[in-house]
């Protein structure tokens, strides 16, 4: 992909974001690798006042490359890139039901078997660090050890994959899961899928969607 085509799928998915009711005014932000750096959204930003021309450039050694005033979140961005050479997109979200769940700071645990499809056996809850710092960055990247996603605690979520499009269903997936978790709480207490069966269950991830999914 061409530079500009990454700066509009950035664009492109913050309005999917925002269409999706998982991010309002100015939360949540979304990167892209690119060679030597990445891109990502700016500070303050959505899709009313961003456009392809405010996506910011950064590069590896953190140096904004023209202009522009980069994400609050891009230590985390440019962290979760650099551990984890697989993932090409990364996408942060104030998404209501992970932002309730992250604030009581539970993982969600193997209560569906689509739990697995992130990787392993839940997705975890970050420890808690201030917004746009190093220690949320470090935080971030070891909640996401094995997985594709995480929640942040008292903050939101993450989705990463090897393109947008992995890094939003994956991102869409969460934000169900967590809905559809604490409705069951709500009801009582979810029975969970143990280890052996969500085993099975990734292997059989392992051709789910062939053809039609892009991974
Ligand atoms: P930015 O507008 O700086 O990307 O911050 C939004 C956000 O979600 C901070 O965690
Ligand atoms: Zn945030």
């Amino acid at each position: 992909m061409h530079e500009i085509e990454t700066r509009q799928a950035i664009v492109d998915a913050m309005q999917r974001l925002e269409a999706l009711g998982f991010n309002r005014g100015t939360a949540g932000n979304v990167s892209c690798r690119i060679a030597g750096g990445m891109l990502v959204t700016p500070t303050g930003g959505n899709s009313t006042n961003v456009d392809v021309n405010q996506i910011v450039h950064m590069s590896n050694d953190h140096r904004v490359v023209g202009s522009g005033f980069p994400s609050s979140e891009w230590h985390m961005h440019a962290a979760i890139l650099a551990a984890l050479p697989s993932v090409c997109a990364v996408i942060h979200t104030h998404a209501d039901a992970c932002v309730a769940l992250s604030c009581l700071r539970q993982d969600l645990p193997a209560f569906h078997y689509t739990v697995a499809a992130f990787g392993g056996d839940n997705v975890r809850c970050s420890r808690y660090a201030t917004f746009g710092t190093m220690a949320l960055a470090a935080a971030a990247v070891e909640a996401l050890e094995g997985r594709t996603a995480c929640l942040l605690a008292n903050h939101g979520m993450i989705a990463v994959g090897p393109t947008l499009a992995a890094a939003m269903n994956n991102t869409i997936r969460l934000e169900t899961l967590a809905r559809q978790y604490l409705l069951a709480r709500q009801a009582g207490e979810p029975a969970l899928l143990p280890p052996d069966e969500m085993a099975r269950i990734r292997e059989r991830y392992l051709t789910y969607g062939k053809g039609l999914l892009k991974p």
